[in-house]
């Protein structure tokens, strides 16, 4: 006896895009190329899985990330360490650096696609996401920053999205940071009674990030910390005045947060995020900043860099608030036949309209006449095209429009000679 298999369902936090919301994404994804082209951005596709270390290395030790969200896993084949990307960034600089793409010219590329993370799932976060990202590699001004938020706002405007607010801050060089650090350092250990224990724990060796917390009663021990951007010197505040400038030359409103140090380690100068209040508790959709010294760190011969991520499950949560759900149809045109020679006659017609730029489905199968129509109704097609030996011998479809212009009532059927029919029809799709 064979016994009961029980059901498969998917991964807890991990999603299905059935085919109407398969769609949209489709249509986001269209937008992103077309964006990505109007700024000279080349596609550029990683592996999923890279080794471990390089997202220990690149993304560091003392992060959310490296701690606790990484699905790694020992190949059984040779006992090395895998990891699902969590990010891109990591992936897409391995990738420059080991085919010496950086070095006589700077790289403008983005990527679309899932990464991993192993994090309570919740609306907005799940543990396979999607991300936009985006870098130009080997590129130092701020003029290059700035570019790279005016682009993200034109994503904004283009999708119709209002209500995402810009946030901005500098994280200066390292020098800089060592010095603030001491004395952040020294101000959490006179504030030890209200760390929690992800604060006592990275007090030492990640400070910054403590700041970055989101427990409510360490709000008050945050807001009072020394300022890293009190100890920037002239080069870090000339680079930040030079980004605030072009923002507001391209009138893009933002609020300095001198409390941002987004969640990986490698940050430096110019960090951003666009945050909104549309999607409750997830409200950040986009991330970025300058990752000067990742190249190096990774192995490459240093070169500046800079980036973001977009999360594509809230960019597409958000983009559905503002512009609603439209029904997509299946095709243009939907073939019913009677008969094998109809059939036959209709697969190969089918493959002249797709020519002419006409989405078509052949009725696969047979079936009566009504339930050809029922199916071809249900598909949304505009246009039915009919098939029967009748008309086969008189060399001639006859076409009914299944949504009359402006209504959904069909019209009459009427004739059209086989030899006419793709202009016909071509002409009643535009
Ligand atoms: P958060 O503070 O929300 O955890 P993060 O700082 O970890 O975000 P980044 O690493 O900067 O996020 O990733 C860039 C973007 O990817 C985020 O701004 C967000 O839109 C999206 N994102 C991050 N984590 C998730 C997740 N688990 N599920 C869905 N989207 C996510
Ligand atoms: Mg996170």
């Amino acid at each position: 006896m064979t016994q009961a298999f029980t059901k498969v369902t998917a991964i807890r936090g991990m999603n299905d895009a059935l085919p109407g919301v398969g769609a949209r994404w489709e249509s986001l994804e269209e937008y992103v190329r077309a964006w990505m082209r109007a700024y000279g951005y080349r596609n550029m596709r990683t592996p999923i899985l890279e080794h471990t270390r390089l997202f220990t290395r690149g993304i560091g030790e003392v992060t959310d990330i490296v701690e606790k969200e990484m699905y790694s896993f020992t190949d059984a084949l040779n006992g090395e360490s895998l990891t699902m990307r969590p990010e891109f960034t990591a992936g897409m600089v391995r990738a420059t650096i080991e085919h010496n793409l950086i070095y006589d010219r700077p790289q403008r590329v983005y990527a679309m696609g899932p990464v991993f993370r192993h994090e309570r799932p919740q609306r907005g976060r799940y543990r396979q996401f999607h991300q936009i990202d985006v870098e130009a590699l080997g590129l130092a001004g701020p003029d290059i920053d700035a570019e790279m938020i005016v682009m993200v706002a034109r994503l904004w405007s283009s999708l119709g999205i209002q209500d995402v607010k810009l946030e901005l801050n500098s994280l200066g060089q390292t020098q800089e940071r060592a010095a603030h650090r001491a004395a952040l350092v020294q101000h959490l250990e006179a504030h030890k009674d209200v760390l929690d224990e992800d604060g006592l724990r990275r007090m030492y060796t990640n400070p910054l990030r403590v700041l970055d917390t989101k427990n409510p009663a360490m709000q008050a021990m945050a807001d009072a910390a020394p300022k890293l951007f009190d100890f920037l010197g002239d080069e870090s505040r000339a680079h930040f005045e030079g980004v605030c400038a072009r923002l507001q030359d391209a009138g893009i409103a933002y609020r300095i947060n001198p409390r941002m140090v987004r969640g990986l380690d490698y940050y430096n100068l110019t960090v951003f995020e666009w945050v909104t209040d549309k999607l409750g508790a997830q409200a950040t959709i986009c991330g970025g900043g300058r990752y000067d010294g990742l190249i190096e760190l990774v192995g490459g011969k240093p070169a500046p860099a800079v980036g973001f991520a977009i999360g594509m499950e809230r960019l597409l949560d958000l983009w559905g608030q503002y512009q609603p759900e439209t029904s997509q149809s299946e095709c243009e045109v939907y073939f019913v036949h009677q008969g094998e020679s109809a059939q036959r006659r209709a697969a190969v017609l089918a493959e002249a309209l797709r020519d002419a730029g006409i989405s078509t489905i052949v009725h696969a199968g047979a079936g009566s006449f009504k339930a050809q129509f029922k199916r071809a109704d249900t598909s949304g097609a505009a246009i039915a095209v009919i098939l029967g030996d009748d008309e086969l011998a008189a060399g001639v479809a006859s076409v009914k429009m299944l949504r009359a212009q402006g209504t959904n009532a069909p019209t009459e059927q009427q004739q059209v000679s086989l030899d006419n029919l793709v202009a016909f029809l071509k002409e009643k799709v535009k």
